[in-house]
């Protein structure tokens, strides 16, 4: 994981953010702008109440909005994928989203492909 807040369970299955050092640092991770900010925005406690997460992510997502590496961040986070945390201003959930568009378009483009090929041999 490349965030700059790594999370991890503790004993009790509550993901904590740790703030990684600087040996692993890449050049997106090193100008993040989460790494100035209260690293518990951008990962949820156990059994955070819903308003309480809603709020939290806005404030993670409003860090994200200044951040000069948020698209580097993003498609990492869509990459790997990563399953929790606000990454690249969007949620875990958002990046569901996402990806999942983005399977739907890469299936319209291969049968359309498949498509134009049928039709060329058809000749
Ligand atoms: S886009 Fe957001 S989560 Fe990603 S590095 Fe920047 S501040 Fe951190």
């Amino acid at each position: 994981m490349l965030h700059p807040i790594e999370a991890r369970l503790d004993e009790s299955g509550t993901h904590v953010p740790v703030q990684r050092g600087s040996t692993d640092d890449t050049p997106w991770h090193t100008n993040a702008a989460c790494r100035r900010d209260e690293a518990g925005l951008f990962f949820a406690p156990s059994k955070e109440p819903t308003a309480a997460r809603l709020a939290r992510e806005e404030q993670a997502k409003r860090v994200c909005a200044r951040c000069p590496v948020l698209m580097s961040c993003r498609e990492h986070a869509l990459l790997q994928p990563e399953p929790y945390g606000v990454w690249g201003g969007l949620t875990a959930a958002e990046r569901r989203v996402v990806l999942a568009r983005r399977r739907r378009r890469e299936q319209e483009l291969r049968e359309a492909a498949r498509a134009t090929r049928q039709i060329a041999a058809a000749g």
